[in-house]
């Protein structure tokens, strides 16, 4: 079995601040000492079952730093084919990466999100190990802790919604390239890989992870994730 990564980031970020080319978009923020993209992309490029790391970059990205990522090895693969969603971005991967030697529709794609930097080469290799060969694919989530509210446009309760069964989906994702690719074909909306998988009517697995593994999306994440970087010890 082979196992691939698909990173899309041709994102703006446009809850950090970085919308219509004004600022820096998210995945290019310095965090600890480097752009906060090239900590995923390390972890993946390091982990040994992963054989290729393919990035998505919006066609007119002017802030790849391409002299620094080179240092990360010959896995590292750069596609210029970034869409209009999240979604566009990663069935634009799928195709480009079906291009490029190696790559086949039986091989496993890992999805994860450049605005995840803190992700372990443990939790990857954990995540490969209990999905093992069921088809169905399957991604790294939480179980939700907190008691949930639905709220009202205004700011006050409608309801508490029981948090049994709920779980936060994370990145990495997990499916193999020709699953992938006919899911978000066929739901081309959705905001999350497993999403377009569960319209097929399959079920992925949930891996436990933890809440290490966080998306950067508001600037006070920044601090937390860097905190999280410093606290840990080279892997
Ligand atoms: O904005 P958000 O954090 O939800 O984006 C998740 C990931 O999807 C980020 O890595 C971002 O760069 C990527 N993305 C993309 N193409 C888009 C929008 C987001 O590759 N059009």
């Amino acid at each position: 079995m082979r196992y691939h990564a698909l990173v899309p980031a041709a994102g703006s970020g446009s809850r950090m601040g970085g919308q219509d080319g004004a600022a820096l978009p998210k995945q290019y923020l310095p965090l600890a000492g480097r752009p906060m993209i090239w900590h995923a992309l390390a972890t993946l490029c390091a982990t040994p079952a992963i054989a290729s790391v393919f990035v998505v970059l919006a066609p007119e990205d002017i802030h790849w730093p391409a002299p620094m990522m080179e240092s990360l090895g010959p896995k590292l693969r750069v596609l210029r084919c970034g869409g209009e969603t999240r979604a566009a971005s990663v069935t634009g991967g799928l195709r480009a990466m079906a291009s490029e030697p190696g790559a086949s529709g039986d091989d496993w794609v890992l999805v994860h999100d450049a605005a995840r930097p803190c992700l372990t080469v443990a939790l990857v290799e954990k995540l490969i190990a209990e999905v093992g060969n069921d088809d169905a694919g399957g991604l790294l989530a939480v179980p939700v802790a907190d008691t949930l509210k639905r709220g009202d446009e205004r700011g006050y309760v409608l309801q508490t919604v029981p948090r049994e069964g709920l779980w936060q989906a994370q990145t990495p994702q997990m499916f193999r390239h020709r699953l992938l690719l006919d899911a978000l074909d066929f739901a081309p909306s959705v905001t999350d890989d497993a999403s377009a998988i569960e319209t097929l009517g399959l079920s992925p697995r949930l891996v436990a992870a933890d809440a290490s593994n966080l998306k950067v999306t508001w600037p006070r994440d920044l601090q937390l994730a860097e905190r999280i970087l410093q606290n840990r010890g080279p892997e």
